[in-house]
Parts: structure tokens; C-alpha cells; sequence
């Protein structure tokens, strides 16, 4: 059993903000902001190829919710809603879960940096892309 799968049984305690029939948000136990939660699925699925349609509106508006939640309640300036998808992406528990994480003005936290297309590069990648 994941270790997502203990905190849903309760094997794992966890700080529990929202539960329903099919999510489950708890504290991250390590923040990038405090407040920072994981949403996730009470069925066990690794990631969103897996995840079937039905289950996934039901998650991502309970990310919706929760990002709602800290703007209320932690009066946070905005948040970010992410999953990361796959190892190469930086997935480390494989039970799929949305981070929400509070964000303030200033706060100081970078998001991804950026680059350049060389020439014709993002010529090549829409041929792909649409091919
Ligand atoms: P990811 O890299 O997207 O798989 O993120 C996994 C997240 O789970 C990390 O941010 C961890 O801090 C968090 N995490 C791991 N174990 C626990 C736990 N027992 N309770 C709460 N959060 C956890
Ligand atoms: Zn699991």
C-alpha cells in the first residue's frame, strides 16, 4: 500500500483539512508556504493517464475549493494548483495528488525559469506536436 494510501486509511495520521466519499486534502508535511495542502484521490491511481475522467473533475474542483480555502482563510494573495507528473517531473509519491500552495506578494518564491526557441525550434515542436 502507497503511503497516501495509509494516510487515507488512517495507518499514517495526517492533518486533515477536507475528506469526502472520493478526495481526501491534508497538510503537506513539508511546506513550500504554511498551509501547503495535497488533494487526493481516495482510490488509488498513479497519475492522470490513470486517473479516469470521472474521478478527476472531482478532484481538480476540490483543488478549486481548497485554493478557495486559503484565500479566505489564510488570506493568501493567490495560490498554485500543480501536479507533478511522472518521476521525470518530480513525482515522488505515485498516488496522484494536486499541491496547493498558498502564495503571498513577495513571498519569494521563483517559479520555473524560462528560456529562449532557438531559430526554427518551435516550428519543430508544433510539427510534433500536431503530427
Ligand atoms: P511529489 O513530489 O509531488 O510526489 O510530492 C509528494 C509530497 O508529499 C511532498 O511534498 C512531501 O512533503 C509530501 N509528503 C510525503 N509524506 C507525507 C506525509 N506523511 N504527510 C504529508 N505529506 C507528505
Ligand atoms: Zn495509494
Amino acid at each position: 500500500m502507497c503511503i497516501f494510501c495509509k494516510i487515507i486509511t488512517g495507518e499514517i495520521p495526517s492533518y486533515k483539512i477536507y475528506e469526502d466519499d472520493s478526495v481526501l486534502a491534508f497538510l503537506d508535511i513539508q511546506p513550500v508556504n504554511p498551509g501547503h495542502i495535497l488533494v487526493i484521490s481516495k482510490k488509488h491511481y498513479k497519475n492522470l493517464e490513470e486517473i479516469p475522467e470521472a474521478d478527476l473533475k472531482i478532484l481538480i474542483v476540490a483543488v478549486k475549493n481548497i485554493g478557495h480555502l486559503l484565500k479566505i482563510k489564510l488570506k493568501a494573495d493567490g495560490y498554485n494548483a500543480s501536479t507533478n507528473n511522472d518521476p521525470a517531473a518530480g513525482q515522488i509519491v505515485p498516488h496522484i495528488h494536486f499541491h496547493v500552495i498558498p502564495r503571498y506578494v513577495g513571498d519569494g518564491h521563483e517559479s520555473w525559469s524560462h528560456s529562449e526557441y532557438a531559430p526554427g525550434e518551435a516550428e519543430e515542436i508544433v510539427k510534433k506536436l500536431l503530427s
